[in-house]
């Protein structure tokens, strides 16, 4: 099956009991069962729920796994991951990941004795040199928020394998339509499915995808023993979305590009970060493992002063956190979703106070184009 077509025939389609062909939402926490132990596959809905079994299908299918698991949020699932290691096991990460991912492994999951060193993974001897004789696991976010840099996930799947480690990528900005790390040989994909997987700004979810059965037993013991599963009606939204990502990625892009053109061409934007560009340093990695580069963009305006008056003098791009959404979102990183990180390690990383990021919608890109025009020469 092409990427469109498993996208909604995929999993498990409609209900056999009654022939709906969307699976009904399962609004239930127990199961009868005929006598002890006796069931039809569910028991408790912490430990499994028609309805999220179905979305858990559903994303295993696309990412091309082993199992797939639904929790509360995109941290759930990152949460859920990393509690599948040990006290004194330490991962490798890339250094600009989501700024919630920063604040649980710096300081949440380090008090329970997981130690992290983050590396740009965008240069693998960086990844290579971090291993220590403890390390489990590199984990990385490719495209990074919000400076848009690509790592190879095949030339790190190599680094890890040579050193016995795991390899785990957060999907979120590329999706499962763009790019499939299971494909380059990683052992888990991850989602924050609050973003492009439910794509209109209404639900809050994390999913997960397992390369092996031995992985798929350990997380489903941890999304059981801690409980942060998604619930019965934002499995079915969630899976309503995505029946729809195919398209929607194809027109984010198509307006992306648009845009981009535009943006690199405006006297008061300094620089302009989208792998999509020929002169993106890591194009050609992009390129290699990806069907497509995604609809969020960044670019520099040189000033905190031209950066909040951009943001005030939008009208179709809605100030506010989050992406991958029908609506059109921009941002300001070092104030909003990367505010967490401490400022000198943002300026190491290159998140100046100039930095806007955009999530670009499903508006005409017409309209959109006018709408950063005139708010940049206001
Ligand atoms: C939003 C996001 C997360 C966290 O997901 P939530 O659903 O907000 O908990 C993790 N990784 C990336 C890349 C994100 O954009």
């Amino acid at each position: 099956m092409k990427p469109k077509t498993k996208l909604i025939h995929g999993g498990i389609v409609g209900d056999p009991h009654t022939g709906a062909v969307s699976t009904p939402i399962y609004q239930v926490s127990t199961y009868k069962q005929e006598g002890v132990g006796q069931h039809k596959g569910f028991e408790y809905s912490r430990t499994g729920n028609p309805t999220r079994h179905a979305l858990e299908e559903l994303i295993k299918d696309v990412e091309g796994g082993q199992a797939g698991f639904a929790f509360a949020s995109g941290m759930a699932a990152i949460t859920a991951v990393v509690m599948m290691f040990q006290k004194g096991d330490h991962l490798v990460l890339t250094d600009d990941v989501y700024g919630g991912t920063y604040r649980v492994l710096t300081k949440v999951l380090n008090k329970f004795g997981i130690e992290h060193t983050f590396v740009d993974t965008s240069d693998l001897t960086q990844i290579e040199t971090a291993i220590q004789s403890n390390t489990v696991a590199v984990y990385l976010e490719t495209p990074t928020n919000p400076l848009l840099k690509v790592t190879d996930i095949e030339a790190t799947v190599q680094i890890a394998k040579h050193h016995n480690l795991l390899t785990i990528v957060d999907n979120t900005f590329s999706t499962p339509y763009w790019q499939t790390p299971l494909a380059f040989g990683a052992d888990i994909v991850l989602h924050s499915a609050t973003k492009y997987l439910g794509g209109h700004s209404d639900v809050v979810a994390g999913l997960v995808v397992v390369a092996t059965d031995q992985l798929a037993e350990d997380l489903h013991f941890v999304q059981n023993s801690t409980g942060g599963i998604l619930g019965p009606q934002d499995s079915w939204l969630l899976m309503r979305g995505m029946k729809t990502l195919g398209i929607r990625m194809e027109e984010h892009e198509a307006n992306t590009k648009k845009l981009v053109e535009f943006l690199v061409n405006h006297p008061q934007v300094s620089k302009v970060f989208y792998p999509g560009l020929p002169e993106h340093p890591n194009h050609a990695i992009a390129k290699k493992q990806g069907t497509g580069f995604g609809g969020m963009v960044s670019f520099d305006v040189g000033s905190e002063e031209a950066a909040d008056r951009l943001v005030k003098q939008t009208k179709f791009f809605t100030l506010a956190e989050s992406l991958g959404a029908v609506e059109s979102l921009i941002s300001i990183p070092a104030k909003m979703t990367h505010a967490s990180i401490p400022a000198d390690r943002r300026g190491e990383l290159g998140i100046t106070d100039g930095l806007v990021r955009i999530s670009v919608g499903l508006e005409d890109a017409e309209d959109l184009i006018a709408d950063l025009q005139q708010a940049l020469e206001a």
